[in-house]
């Protein structure tokens, strides 16, 4: 049995839920509790606080979790980061007011700062030769500056607009993050088993997000030109068309290249374009 902690609500929760039941791994209902266990794979969930996740791992009281890279760099716990996962994606940045004058990280020295990131945002300072006073506040960082409590703020930021609204302008990003796959470094040989066929699982399933599935129809004097365009997982499928002279072609792209390769493949005179969600890639 795997033991795994989730965040139990906030903004990994949904993310970290989604990825496990995609990964076909059926976990009873929660409710109010804390712990629930899998019906169809040896794992059970815990519910934890973000912020005490890594110190769980690292005391092995859970094996693995998903949780902010931000907290494991911050909580500087003995753990191993096992992969990405693609999603909670944000930074944690240096933001100032607008009147500020800021031209490098020098323009902080002396400057007083407000975090809840003491340890990477010193680690930051230090390695520049900024000598800098921390304070530290555990939520609503960007109000600092307005209620006194420091002349800039270090805070996590995904589109930005909480800091607009605050007046405050991003000027450095000390660290990009995302939900990260972490274990304990020191796993029994069975759990270290299970982690490997979760693993394999969440692979498939990430893999599969990032690309489609396309099926087109071509003239047979088009495939050279298409087949060039593709860059599939190996060299597409051609079968005939009913109709003399035309055949369909089928490969997997990438979703960050799509909307790219349709155009072109439309131009190259490809038909009847079809995409198609892919479930999981094994590879
Ligand atoms: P908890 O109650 O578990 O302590 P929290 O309030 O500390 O929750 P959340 O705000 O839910 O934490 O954020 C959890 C994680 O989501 C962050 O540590 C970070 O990795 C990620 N995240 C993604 N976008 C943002 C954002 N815009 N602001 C804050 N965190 C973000
Ligand atoms: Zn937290």
């Amino acid at each position: 049995m795997l033991r795994i902690a989730i965040q139990k609500s906030g903004r990994l929760s949904e993310g970290s839920r989604k990825l496990i039941a995609e990964s076909g791994i059926e976990v009873e209902q929660i409710g109010a509790r804390l712990r629930s266990a899998a019906y169809n794979f040896p794992l059970e969930l815990l519910y934890l606080r973000d912020d005490d996740i890594p110190q769980y791992v690292a005391d092995g009281v859970v094996d693995a979790a998903i949780v902010g890279r931000n907290i494991v760099r911050e909580r500087e716990a003995e753990v191993s980061v096992i992969r990405d996962l693609g999603f909670g994606r944000c930074r944690l940045s240096l933001a100032v007011p607008k009147a500020f004058a800021y031209n490098g990280p020098q323009s902080l020295q002396g400057a007083k700062i407000a975090t809840s990131y003491p340890t990477i945002l010193g680690g930051y300072l230090s390695s520049r030769g900024v000598s800098a006073e921390i304070q530290v506040i555990s939520g609503s960082v960007e109000i600092a500056p307005t209620i006194g409590l420091g002349d800039v703020v270090c805070d996590l930021v995904s589109s930005g607009s909480t800091l607009m609204s605050n007046g405050l302008v991003e000027v450095e990003t000390i660290l990009e993050s995302e939900a990260v796959l972490i274990a304990s470094p020191t796993l029994s040989g069975e759990k270290a088993a299970i982690l490997e066929k979760f693993l394999f699982r969440i692979n498939a399933v990430l893999r599969a997000r990032n690309t489609k599935y396309i099926t087109l129809n071509t003239p047979n004097d088009s495939i050279a030109r298409i087949v060039e365009l593709l860059p599939g997982m190996k060299s597409p499928s051609v079968l005939p068309l009913n109709i003399p002279g035309w055949s369909s072609l089928h490969t997997v792209v990438s979703e960050d290249d799509f909307w790219v390769i349709v155009e072109k493949l439309k131009g190259a005179g490809a038909q009847g374009i079809l995409v198609l969600p892919i479930e999981k890639v094994i590879e």
